[in-house]
């Protein structure tokens, strides 16, 4: 689990208890999650009746699709390759029998196979007593929340996937779908590899140029003088994370307002291209140091995180997602 921070910074400077909030990190880790534990990229709990959500957007912007069934027996091919050079020491190289199992790099699918209505995929869910510490957001009663996208890019929401919440009332939910349907291709960055959840409440404070001007200053005084980095070290944990705040490295802060009704949004969850990012500060104690760096296998944009943002007014209106 995470370190402790080399200084208490909220007794240095009160007044950041105003910008302060718990995140849950996930730390996820390949596994074979079922549909009752909370998951990254692990199997939803669906009612029987109820059909899964597709997508039919007509102008995915698409590059190279594969199938997932190639995505993960690529994934399984190097690993194992991975695994061997580990193990004994050799170079790290695929063996013919295994190349003739991979695609050439250039290889896809027909780009046309996009046009076909897309089956979303599952991204994570989440069991309120997982995370008993942090709203979940959604209706009051709800104790499941399930975080679901489709795996292409979209480009009128900034070539990302496109997001869909499900809250549902674990005792409202009756028989299993099973199985899941499959979207018939995917963007491989966006086809999670299913995982299991350690949650942990951790402390995160405001990205710091969204600070008020003369607590900033301050903290710019301070860090020269101690040679700590409040970025870095006390605002934002990197990795997969529920709730907490978002970083705003890369467009500078933009409002995210829903579309249905104008409400400023809530952020929910965080999909990270790494959980290894960061400062030494948030290093989960005890990991070895050949644990994978990106064990969810989903890559942002060049290695960034996605922010999905929800509506605190209604569970019915749309997610929003900002890439950074
Ligand atoms: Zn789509
Ligand atoms: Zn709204």
């Amino acid at each position: 689990m995470t370190s402790p921070p080399p200084v208490e910074i909220e007794e240095l400077f009160p007044e950041l208890r105003e910008h302060a909030a718990t995140a849950i990190r996930l730390h996820p880790r390949p596994g074979e999650p079922g549909v009752d534990d909370s998951s990254v990229g692990g199997p939803l709990r669906w009612p029987a009746g109820e059909p899964w959500p597709y997508c039919t957007d007509q102008d995915h912007y698409v590059d190279q699709l594969l199938t997932p069934d190639t995505v993960r027996r690529t994934r399984r091919v190097y690993a194992a390759a991975k695994a061997r050079a580990t193990a004994t020491g050799q170079k790290y190289t695929l063996t013919e029998a295994e190349q003739a199992e991979v695609p050439e790099f250039d290889y896809t699918e027909p780009l046309a196979l996009a046009k076909q209505p897309i089956a979303l995929v599952p991204v994570a869910q989440l069991y309120r007593h997982d995370v008993p510490d942090l709203d979940l957001g959604g209706p009051p009663d709800a104790d499941l929340l399930q975080v679901l996208w489709c795996p292409l890019d979209h480009p009128d929401t900034g070539y990302q996937p496109r997001v869909e919440l499900r809250w549902r009332r674990v005792a409202d939910i009756h028989g299993q779908l099973d199985p899941a349907p499959e979207p018939v291709v995917v963007n491989e960055n966006y086809l999670p590899t299913p995982c299991v959840v350690h949650p942990e409440p951790v402390r995160e404070h405001q990205y710091a140029d969204l600070l008020p001007e003369n607590l900033k200053t301050r903290l710019y005084a301070w860090e020269k003088q101690s040679g700590h980095s409040y970025q870095n070290d006390f605002s934002l944990a990197p990795g997969w994370k529920v709730g907490g705040f978002a970083n705003w490295s890369l467009s500078d802060w933009q409002p995210v307002d829903c579309t249905a009704c104008g409400t400023p949004m809530t952020l929910l969850l965080t999909a990270d291209s790494g959980a290894r990012t960061g400062s030494q500060r948030w290093r989960a104690t005890g990991e070895s140091a050949d644990a994978p760096m990106n064990p969810v296998d989903v890559l942002i944009g060049r290695g960034y995180a996605l922010y999905v943002f929800a509506c605190p007014t209604s569970a019915a209106h749309p997610a929003a997602t900002a890439m950074q």
